[in-house]
């Protein structure tokens, strides 16, 4: 499960840690969720539920109750069982050769892990946690297809171990902390290995000084990759300060690039438009949302295509009118250039709709009208009608919580 609001959570620790003063920063932004986190929230479930029955904690007909349920739910899809089947195989090696050395080794299923002695507030959630003799493992399943996200040196995968090891270390004679990233979409699976000593060492000399510049907004900001899950990373004074510089650039003498140029140009491009797109998405949400106006901008509504009312009625409205079979082929266009636009229109402009189009943000000088007020747009269009704006917005988690990013 994500880390919700914990203000230093252990989802976000790469950018904290990296940034310390962008904890206080990304307080003025709201939480918001996603069709990704909401996802990757559904998988979690379905592989706790899973990984509870491989381990007895449930009988075979709550198991089979519970597992109907989810299979009802809007996220449920057999691909996502069978990733999550994977997934809990691979646990389930883990926890098997976890009791060839210790026949009492105990596997524990979304534990609240707290690290608070070195993180003000910190906690997280270990999806498994595997505690065998000297050894206790932490497993995190990040159910994103986005990049591979690798275990080595990760500071939110080591805040679960560290989380781990202080809830049991009372009780057994733990040595060593294994952490393990799982990610069945994309085949990875990438483990660190660390002595209680050199995990207690980093904690104390990494984690703790920064947490405490963290929690008083101070210390360096600092861009880098950890910057594209910051939640102030459209409206970051230091980030734009960043993608100018990136555009510096000293152009040599001619009416033309070189090639040399565009390709040195081209290598500096990617952060740039990831930044403009930031931008673009957070005006939109600024402007949609809270009815914020940025001279020279508007929004309007957007453009929509047509679509059949009724396609069976249509089809047969054609095939009496002689076009046999013609219905069969895709797209308004075309239709018309075979039926001709004039005949297309008297035959089925009874059957054809065009849905209300997207808001979208435009210059002043596009000749739609403006949809004026926030509440205005809000009424007339539903939540899901928000997909255009979400998926601006969501981009920069679309996933997989790498970088310190959502851990889903
Ligand atoms: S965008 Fe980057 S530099 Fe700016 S506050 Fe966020 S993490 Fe720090």
């Amino acid at each position: 499960m994500p880390d919700v609001h914990a203000k230093l959570s252990a989802s976000g620790a790469k950018r904290w840690m990296s940034c310390p003063p962008s904890a206080e920063l990304e307080s003025q932004f709201p939480d918001k969720s996603s069709e990704y986190a909401e996802e990757g929230t559904f998988a979690h479930s379905l592989a706790e539920l899973i990984l509870r029955y491989n381990n007895k904690e449930l009988t075979k007909k709550t198991f089979t109750t519970r597992l109907n349920r989810l299979k009802k739910d809007h996220y449920y899809s057999p691909e996502l069982q069978e990733y999550i089947e994977d997934y809990a195989n691979l646990v389930w090696e883990q926890v098997n050769e976890a009791k060839v050395s210790c026949p009492d080794a105990q596997a524990l299923f979304e534990q609240r892990l707290d690290f608070s002695e070195y993180v003000p507030k910190g906690f997280g959630t270990g999806d498994v946690v595997i505690i065998a003799d000297d050894l206790v493992q932490v497993i995190d399943l990040k159910y994103g297809k986005g990049v591979g996200v690798s275990a080595e040196g990760n500071p939110q995968l080591r805040l679960y171990g560290l989380g781990a090891y202080l809830e049991h270390s009372m009780l057994y004679d733990i040595q060593r902390v294994k952490m393990t990233i799982i990610q069945p979409r994309l085949d990875n699976i990438s483990t660190e290995e660390l002595t209680v000593e050199e995990l207690l060492t980093w904690a104390e000399t990494e984690v703790k000084p920064k947490a405490e510049l963290a929690m008083k907004g101070e210390g360096e900001f600092c861009t880098g990759d950890h910057c594209r899950f910051c939640k102030a990373f459209a409206v970051c004074r230091v980030q734009k300060d960043r993608q100018m510089e990136l555009m510096k650039y000293e152009f040599a003498e001619g009416d033309l690039l070189e090639d040399s140029e565009i390709g040195d140009i081209l290598s500096k491009l990617d952060p740039l438009v990831k930044w403009a797109e930031a931008i673009k998405a957070y005006a939109f949400d600024q402007a949609l949302s809270h009815g914020v106006h940025y001279d020279g901008w508007k929004l309007v509504e957007g453009r929509s295509n047509r679509k059949y009312a009724d396609e069976k009625q249509a089809a047969t409205v054609l095939e009496e009118a002689g076009y046999q079979d013609i219905y069969k082929l895709k797209g308004f266009t075309d239709m018309e250039k075979l039926v001709g636009k004039k005949r297309f229109a008297e035959l089925l402009s009874d059957l054809i709709i065009k849905p209300e189009g997207k808001p979208v943000l435009v210059s002043e000088k596009d000749k739609r009208p403006e949809l004026n007020k926030a509440e205005q747009v809000k009424d007339e269009f539903s939540d899901d009608d928000y997909d255009c704006a979400r998926e601006m917005r969501e981009y920069k988690q679309a996933h997989d919580g790498s970088l310190g990013g959502p851990s889903y």
